[in-house]
Parts: C-alpha cells; sequence; structure tokens
C-alpha cells in the first residue's frame, strides 16, 4: 500500500512537472494528439495495418513482459497521456493496474476496448497474483486469428469515429486486413489438420484460444500460477501421454525448468514460443508448424 501510494505520488510530480514545462508549447487540443497507445504488440501489428501513417503507435507491455505481472512505469503513463486513444482488451493483470492509474490521473484519456464481441473461454486460467479474482474469463485473447479480426473492426470502428477524414481508409484496410487474417486462419487450420495432433503442453496455459480454434487440448502444467508438487507433475506427465501431445510449448525468455523435465519424460520437443511481437501472423505459423 505504502509502495503504491509512493509511486502515486511520484508519477503525478512527474507528470505536473513535465505538463508545465510543456505548457507553451501545446495547442490544448487532444485532436492534435499522433499517437495511439495498445497494450499488447499483436494489437499493434493491427492497429499500424489500419492507421499506420496516420498515426504513430505506442506499446505499452514490453516485449518479453508478463502481461500478469508487469507494473507500468512513469514512461508509460506519459505516453499514454499523450495518446489520442488507448486500445485496450480489458484484461486482468497489467492492464487493470494501467487503467486504473490512467482513470485516476488523466480522466481525458480516450479509452476504447476492443475485446468487445470476443467470446470469453472460463475455466481455463486463473489468477497468478493468488488472490481471489473471480475468473472474468481467459485474458490470453491474442492467441486466436478469430479474436484479432474482431479486434481490428472494433479498432476500425474507433479510428473512424476520432478521424472522421480516413474513415474510406480505414474501411478499406480493414477489409484487407480481414482477408488476410482469414487467409492465415484457413492456413493455420490446414497446418494444424495435416499434422494430426490433437493435443500439446503449457506450463502456463496461454493458447487456450488458440486450442479452441483448431480443436487441440492443451495441457497445462502449473496450479494457480506455481509449478505442480511431484505428485501433480506425475499425473500431468501421464495426462500429456494419455492426451497424445505432439509438442511442449513455453514462453520465449523463460527458464523451461520443469516444463523441460516433463517434455523428455514424455519424449516430446520443447518449443519456444512468444506471442507478444509485431511479427505475430509469423509466430501463430510456428505455432501450428511445431504440432
Ligand atoms: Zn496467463
Amino acid at each position: 500500500m505504502r509502495l503504491s501510494k509512493a509511486f502515486t505520488f511520484t508519477y503525478v510530480a512527474v507528470l505536473a512537472l513535465a505538463m508545465s514545462l510543456f505548457a507553451s508549447c501545446s495547442s490544448g487540443t487532444s485532436s492534435t494528439k499522433k499517437t495511439l497507445a495498445v497494450s499488447f504488440a499483436p494489437q499493434a501489428y493491427l492497429l499500424k495495418s489500419l492507421a499506420g501513417d496516420r498515426f504513430d503507435v505506442k506499446t505499452i507491455l514490453p516485449q518479453g513482459s508478463d502481461p500478469e505481472t508487469y507494473d507500468p512505469g512513469v514512461g508509460d503513463l506519459m505516453a499514454l497521456q499523450d495518446s489520442r486513444c488507448y486500445f485496450t482488451l480489458s484484461t486482468p493483470g497489467f492492464e487493470e493496474k494501467t487503467l486504473e492509474r490512467v482513470r485516476a490521473n488523466f480522466p481525458d484519456v480516450d479509452v476504447s476496448d476492443v475485446s468487445v464481441g470476443i467470446e470469453r473461454i472460463t475455466g481455463t486460467h486463473r489468477s497468478t497474483h493468488g488472490d481471489s479474482h473471480g475468473d472474468d474469463g481467459d485474458p490470453h485473447l491474442w492467441g486466436s486469428v478469430r479474436n484479432a479480426r474482431l479486434m481490428a473492426d472494433a479498432m476500425t470502428g474507433k479510428l473512424c469515429e476520432i478521424d472522421p477524414e480516413g474513415t474510406a481508409l480505414y474501411r478499406h484496410r480493414n477489409d484487407s486486413l480481414q482477408r488476410v487474417l482469414s487467409a492465415l486462419d484457413s492456413r493455420l487450420d490446414s497446418i494444424v489438420r495435416a499434422s494430426g495432433s490433437k493435443a500439446f503442453v503449457m506450463p502456463h496455459p496461454s493458447l487456450s484460444y488458440f486450442a479452441r480454434d483448431y480443436g487441440l487440448r492443451q495441457v497445462a502444467l502449473e496450479t494457480e500460477g506455481k509449478e505442480a508438487s511431484p505428485a501433480q507433475y506425475a499425473e500431468r506427465v501421464a495426462s500429456a501421454i494419455s492426451s497424445g501431445a505432439s509438442v511442449l510449448f513455453y514462453e520465449k525468455g523463460h527458464n523451461p525448468g520443469q516444463a523441460q523435465s516433463v517434455a523428455e519424460a514424455v519424449g516430446i520437443p520443447a518449443v519456444a514460443v512468444s506471442l507478444n511481437t509485431e511479427q505475430w501472423p509469423a509466430e501463430m505459423l510456428h505455432i501450428a508448424e511445431s504440432l
């Protein structure tokens, strides 16, 4: 509590100073802001495809950071304050913390939830904070091309609202993007079918939507954000074997640790993945091709 108050005080003080320094340069209207903010890199891929030459796009979650634990800093909040609009997915963890601070300190920042219309999977994911968060649905929405298509539609609607001059352009680009995403979805489906794979293993269940889209079973190794006990570990290995898992995925940059030994015990390859990237279509293909 004390830390969080001290933090709030610090960034408000820094921002007040920054605003007084730049007040004379600012026109005072939000419509002149040329930056849009997103939480996650896959959203940046979508938004740049739609608005890349009309706005700069700033991603708040740094590459390789954990979306459930990352703590937004003063620089992140200043970038948000300077943004014409912040496109969120309304997920718990870092995004929830960021939104609380933005709303408390910069109520004028336009926030747009672009996850509207996405049907969230429940029962696959629990809070890693060990708190008693209810099950608001699995937050790893970017593991699905079908979810991404809904995000792109919602972004297009908001872009037309904040920059009406670009309406025809945004709609035309969204049509092209939807064709690209539809083709990617079909290709992923064919690759998964051709692989004959029925399941995969992951330490943290971050591909629930991918599994849903392509009829796969995701076997998670952790329990409420913690590594499994030896008894649970043996059970998970047995479960991975019986489900016919063909590969173990783990987050790039994380120590595969126990995951690696499970992969060895089951006799399947361990493959590093990272969906928190603007090269998101290529990473989705990499996942499917590893099955
Ligand atoms: Zn998660």
